[in-house]
């Protein structure tokens, strides 16, 4: 049994109705739901978007190896109308990186493991630079410490938040 959190997110649609969904099908196929924070909006990071981000965290209790757990979510993602493709033809429209998605799971921390692999790299890379991220994970984990950082969540979004002033 490992202890994986995720992080939902998405700005388009009745994102209330899809973060629910997205829950209770993970909750169905990947692993136990054991915590879950509350829904937090945000601008929208790396592109210009009028519609802004609800993200969200789960705490679950899983079997799956990190690779299924990765193709569980992406098929979810698949069945609440992610469409990469066109995500593909909005990126290059525009030029940004990032693009607007009904929904998006990421996984964050697999229980204390370091993954470094081409379709998965855990705990998530740009996690400390996320304050949308560390938020709601605070919420349900603060005390939790990051493998390679060896910082707790709760200090994590303490910096992230001091940079952002700062950068102000
Ligand atoms: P996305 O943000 O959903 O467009 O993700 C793009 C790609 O990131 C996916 O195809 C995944 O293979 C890859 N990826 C790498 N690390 C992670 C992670 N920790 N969680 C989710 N996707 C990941």
């Amino acid at each position: 049994m490992a202890r994986v959190a995720l992080l939902m997110g998405g700005n388009e649609g009745d994102m209330k109705r899809t973060l629910q969904t997205a829950q209770r099908l993970i909750n169905e196929r990947v692993g136990a739901v054991m915590r879950c924070s509350h829904r937090y909006q945000t601008e929208a990071w790396g592109f210009k978007s009028t519609q802004p981000f609800t993200n969200q965290a789960l705490e679950i209790s899983t079997d799956l190896q990190p690779l299924a757990v990765l193709d569980a979510i992406q098929q979810i993602e698949v069945e609440l109308g992610r469409n990469r493709a066109a995500e593909q033809i909005e990126k290059a429209a525009t030029g940004a990186r990032y693009s607007s998605r009904p929904i998006d799971i990421d996984i964050i921390f697999y229980g204390s493991e370091s993954i470094d692999e081409e379709r998965l790299q855990v705990p998530h890379p740009l996690l400390a630079e996320r304050e949308f991220a560390l938020q709601p994970l605070a919420e349900i984990m603060r005390s939790f410490r990051h493998p390679a950082l060896g910082k707790s969540v709760g200090e994590m979004l303490e910096e992230v938040r001091i940079t952002t002033v700062e950068q102000a």
